[in-house]
């Protein structure tokens, strides 16, 4: 799968500011992106607001802020999708299939019986990362559908996250 690499924010999905703009919550120069193709009910994006291509670019007290934001935000997920677990993951580079270059951890919440094989997310990844950038793919959500999980996880938020 080729990578858009742009070497700079400009043309970048993530520092776009009409899908910046959809953020269901932002902290500490992060945000939480509900995911347009949802791999499971919940599925969100954790970014950085800043451009950084790779986890290895931020500094120490930017990886714990990220990892605090992403906890705080699993919980709220945990709550509205009534899920017992959750799944992180990084693609970290082309090799290992990062198509949208600007950092991004997916957060899967979990039930039990969610898939056949717990573990049958992991090669749902790349194409949910290609449906991130091509609009041809995004077939799963409507405007209105994600327009309606967004202001109901802003309003969960709200009321969770100290
Ligand atoms: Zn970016």
């Amino acid at each position: 799968m080729k990578t858009h690499r742009t070497g700079a924010a400009g043309n970048c999905i993530f520092c776009n500011r009409a899908v910046a703009g959809k953020s269901f919550y932002s902290a500490n120069g992060f945000s939480a992106l509900y995911n347009i193709a949802p791999i499971l009910p919940g599925h969100t994006l954790i970014i950085p607001n800043r451009h950084y291509q790779s986890l290895t670019e931020l500094s120490e007290t930017e990886l714990g802020e990220m990892m605090i934001f992403a906890r705080k935000i699993t919980a709220v997920l945990k709550t509205v999708f009534k899920c017992d677990g959750f799944d992180w993951t990084i693609q970290d580079g082309e090799s290992a299939g990062q198509t949208v270059p600007h950092l991004h951890l997916h957060i899967i919440p979990r039930k039990p019986l969610d898939f056949p094989e717990s573990n049958e997310w992991y090669s749902k990844i790349p194409v949910n990362e290609s449906q991130l950038l091509d609009s041809q793919q995004r077939s799963r959500m409507s405007d209105h559908e994600y327009i309606a999980i967004t202001a109901l996880l802003a309003e969960a938020c709200k009321t969770n996250i100290s």
